[in-house]
């Protein structure tokens, strides 16, 4: 016998029970977004490697480890995506998005690529629910976006949230900000972990992200952007917060809030979640307003988030999954009987009525407990002569039709309830 195939590592099988879930999750994602405005966008599940190597960040660890690249077999490198705001820009420069009424407001609910080391909450494959404004630099949109972000964590009953906030200032200002932390490092280099200390000049704000304890105690007298930003960014980051505070949203201002991505520009946030393990991170986002300029579309400003579905799913309670209701069950006896079966399903289907029936060769007593396993509001039993037995499973009332009439009858009953 040959090897039983799986899985690729770090993906996972969404079997039926656990698609109900995502469904209602995605329900919910639509109703909170598109009622502020969002509308879908999906774009392709792989790009041209660029739109990452410039939109994400050469230095950062997506872009140096995490992507799955290789040639599309006609000497262009692809990449399958590893996050979707870069690749939203991209659309938008390609098809003039700029021309449309300001903002453009997006969301998607789509998969993403990372070669990560696979544990709980951290795949290779995973899904995020995201909402891009692009074309306003309005501190409203921030603040909106945040807010619609909390709301959705809200309604999913996600747990244990706690959201951090900050602002990185224009890429002038973290230019000149990273010299001087890199010389701050620079001259605590041997206190640094190793890689920390290789990447001072690569990328020297994620050392704010290690867990190292000598790296931690030298980060503890790092200088802070945040006491840095020019007057319009200060004045930017005290309107959101204004804004957020209005609404009576609980966050922290983390000064040493740092995103993975290169493009954030002014706002940064971050919500955890108590819930979960080591992988803490529920959906982050920020400002990027150099982005689409960055992947050669038009100077736009743009806010926006991801949310990782599966670390949503792990932190809500159990999200309320009702399955597709059966109206009838097609039950037959004989061998005339089934293709009448199958007509009678048809019909009932082309009514409008949620229609299963046998299909697995069960005895009549086999049928009825199918039937009743699917909690079918209606049973028909059909015969080899045309006749049938219809049975309303919440009376026990047994009615004899002819196989012609069931559907006309159902309809008639219900109707009358
Ligand atoms: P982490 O710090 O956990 O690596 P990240 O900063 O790389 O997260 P983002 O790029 O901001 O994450 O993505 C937004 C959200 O997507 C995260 O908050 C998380 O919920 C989810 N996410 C990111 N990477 C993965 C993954 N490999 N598997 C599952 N969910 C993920
Ligand atoms: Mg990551």
């Amino acid at each position: 016998v040959s090897d039983r195939l799986q899985a690729p590592r770090g993906t996972y099988d969404v079997l039926p029970e656990a698609a109900a879930a995502r469904t209602a999750l995605e329900t919910t994602a639509r109703r909170v977004l598109e009622g502020a405005g969002y509308r879908r966008i999906e774009t392709p599940t792989f790009e041209s490697t660029e739109v990452f190597a410039r939109g994400v960040g050469a230095s950062t660890d997506i872009v140096q480890k995490e992507m799955y690249t290789f040639d599309d077999g006609g000497g262009r490198s692809v990449t399958l995506r590893p996050e979707g705001t870069a690749p939203i820009c991209r659309a938008y420069a390609e098809h003039g998005m700029h021309k449309l009424p300001q903002p453009v407001k997006l969301w998607y609910l789509s998969s993403f690529f990372r070669q990560e080391k696979p544990q709980a909450g951290r795949y290779r494959q995973f899904w995020q629910i995201g909402a891009e404004a692009l074309g306003s630099d309005d501190p409203a949109v921030d603040a909106e976006a945040i807010l619609l972000l909390a709301t959705l964590l809200e309604e999913l009953e996600v747990g244990g949230l706690r959201l951090r906030l900050s602002s990185l200032g224009t890429p002038e200002a973290r230019a000149a900000y990273r010299d001087d932390l890199a010389t701050h490092l620079r001259e605590n280099a041997d206190r640094l972990s190793p890689d920390v200390r290789a990447r001072i000049d690569l990328n020297p704000l994620r050392a704010f992200d290690s867990d190292h304890p000598g790296t931690r105690e030298v980060m503890a007298s790092a200088p802070l952007l945040l006491n840095r930003l020019d007057a319009a960014d200060a004045e930017h980051f005290a309107a959101v917060r204004e804004l957020l505070d209005g609404a009576e949203l609980d966050y922290e201002v983390d000064p040493t809030l740092v995103r993975g991505l290169d493009y954030y520009t002014r706002t940064v946030f971050e919500f955890t979640s108590d819930a979960l393990g080591a992988q803490s991170g529920v959906a982050g986002g920020g400002r990027y307003d150099g982005l689409v300029a960055m992947l050669g579309g038009p100077a736009t400003p743009g806010c926006g988030w991801a949310a990782g579905v599966e670390r949503m799913l792990l932190a809500a309670t159990q999200l309320p999954v009702a399955p597709a209701p059966v109206d009838l069950f097609v039950a037959f006896e004989g061998p005339h009987a089934r293709a009448m079966a199958f007509g009678v399903t048809t019909e009932a289907r082309s009514a409008r009525l949620n229609a299963q029936m046998e299909l697995a060769g069960r005895s009549r007593k086999g049928q009825l407990k199918q039937a009743d396993r699917l909690g079918a509001r209606y049973v028909a039993v059909l015969d080899d002569d045309g006749g049938a037995v219809l049975k309303d499973m919440s009376s026990g009332e047994q009615l004899e039709v002819a196989a012609a009439e069931v559907v006309a009858r159902v309809l008639r009953d219900r109707g009358m309830r």
